[in-house]
């Protein structure tokens, strides 16, 4: 795949960029490891210093930042303009946070002094995808510029003018020349660099050949991986729940970002006694959804990333319904320029059906109808997914089954999954492991040493 900007609004290629040579690489890994050596020994204040006059550069081109994204890959300019905000507050959350996440903890023992103590490994590689172009970086970058470990990133070959600008907006911020790299590469030149001896560690988010094998490679070189993968959320919907706040959030958690989020609902688990009303309630705000230019205030859901997108989500939707899936809406392809797909429902998908077992990364809500909340985390844990999970119930018992039962990295009772600095985020199972933000995201880089002094 060649590293340039097509718009998937028009299919037009804007940019073609050339690729970095190995020499280039070479270069960007040495001044990375130099950076290293600088910003280990900057204060956290001086650290957080440049992390909040990031935030600051975010904040005020979110305008024009959220433009970029949404040429490279669809999402609407509101959507990216919020993006933006977002990892302003990320950075600025690790600012405040991370002297005391990584502060020493002691321990007391016959030694006169033991503790914990949490130091930067050096330079960590960053393979990241296109679906949230800033927010999965920066949720990367923060907590390891604030370590003091410096990043190389591989950004997805479709939004190099993303990646450029996450490099420039981090040096014109103050950090040092190096401590933070795109590389325009592709897929099969991330081997050469994990091997590297300079290249201290690596966090993939993406699918899972990708995370297979970043992981293999770096198991075979005994590095730390932290790998965020795709999910197969459940959204249960019980008897009890606020019905308007459940469909209308459910709608939301579906088709935001076009449809193209990790932790988008994907898997509706309805209880029969309100199923019928459910259903029509979600088809209702389904259809009434507006797609269009992703420029547009007025538009819901833009284009999907690019042809191969639109074409995976018409054959998976296609081929649901010749196993004998019943399409409730929409579902199709939208003829005309631009990579364009109604929203659409499914309901009764057959177990033998790929789609009941697969991620669909698009905007279709597949349905179905359940007995009892046991079905339903049952199905949920069917899959080979793991990543979040939700529950809409006034039922406390209820709650409870599905926080204890539904195996995922998170359960949200009432609300939809979704991302917090504050709080830690990844899944298990063939979602991944290790975890991103909060404590354990900053902790995931550092060489936690223990510390006893006689
Ligand atoms: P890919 O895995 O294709 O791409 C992700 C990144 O990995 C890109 O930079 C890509 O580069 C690179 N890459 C691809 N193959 C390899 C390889 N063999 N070795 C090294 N690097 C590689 O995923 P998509 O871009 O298609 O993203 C969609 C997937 O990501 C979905 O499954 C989704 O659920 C998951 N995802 C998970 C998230 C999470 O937080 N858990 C968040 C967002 C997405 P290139 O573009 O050059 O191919």
């Amino acid at each position: 795949m060649s590293i340039q900007t097509q718009n998937p609004a028009t299919g037009e290629v804007i940019k073609t960029f050339e690729a970095h040579s190995d020499a280039d690489v070479d270069a960007a890994i040495a001044a990375s490891v130099a950076a290293f050596h600088e910003i280990r020994d900057w204060s956290f204040e001086k650290r957080a210093k440049a992390m909040h006059k990031t935030a600051e550069i975010l904040e005020d081109e979110a305008e024009s930042l959220g433009a970029i994204m949404t040429l490279e890959m669809g999402k609407t300019h509101q959507a990216a303009i919020a993006e933006v905000k977002k990892c302003a507050l990320v950075c600025r959350y690790y600012a405040d946070e991370a002297e005391g996440h990584l502060a020493n903890e002691y321990v007391k023992t016959e030694a006169s002094e033991a503790y914990r103590a949490y130091l930067p490994l050096g330079p960590v590689l960053a393979v990241m995808p296109w679906n949230y172009p800033l927010w999965q970086v920066f949720r990367f970058a923060a907590p390891a510029l604030m370590a003091g470990n410096t990043g190389l990133l591989k950004h997805a070959s479709n939004v190099p003018q993303c990646a450029l600008a996450i490099e420039d907006i981090i040096k014109r911020a103050g950090f040092p020349e190096g401590a933070f790299r795109s590389l325009l590469i592709r897929g099969s030149k991330v081997e050469r660099i994990l091997r590297d001896d300079r290249v201290r560690a690596a966090t993939l988010t993406g699918s899972e050949p990708a995370g297979a094998s970043v992981a293999s490679i770096c198991g075979s070189e005994i590095k730390p991986t932290v790998l965020e993968l795709g999910g197969s959320d459940a959204f249960i919907i019980m008897p009890s729940a606020d019905l308007d706040a459940a469909v209308k959030v459910g709608v939301e958690a579906r088709n935001q970002n076009n449809g193209q989020s990790c932790i988008a609902a994907k898997r509706f688990f309805i209880h029969a006694d309100i199923y019928d009303e459910v259903k029509a309630r979600f088809k209702q705000a389904v259809e009434a959804l507006i797609v269009g230019d992703p420029m547009s205030r007025e538009t819901d859901i833009g284009p999907l990333v690019n042809q191969d997108g639109l074409d995976e989500i018409v054959k998976q939707v296609d081929n649901a319904v010749k196993d004998g899936a019943q399409r409730v809406t929409g579902g199709h392809a939208i003829s005309g320029q631009g990579y364009y797909f109604k929203p659409g429902i499914l309901e009764d998908i057959p177990k033998s059906s790929k789609a009941y077992h697969e991620e669909i990364f698009g905007p279709v809500m597949l349905l179905f109808k359940v007995e009892s909340l046991k079905e339903a985390v049952d199905i949920t844990n069917e899959s080979p997914f793991g990543l979040g999970s939700a529950i809409w119930t006034q039922d406390k018992a209820e709650q409870d089954y599905a926080i204890r039962y539904i195996e995922a990295g998170a359960t949200f009772v009432n609300s939809k999954t979704s991302s917090d600095p504050r709080l830690p985020f990844g899944g298990i199972k063939r979602s991944g492991f290790g975890r991103e933000l909060a404590a354990e995201g900053i902790r995931a880089f550092c060489n936690l040493k223990t510390v006893s002094i006689a």
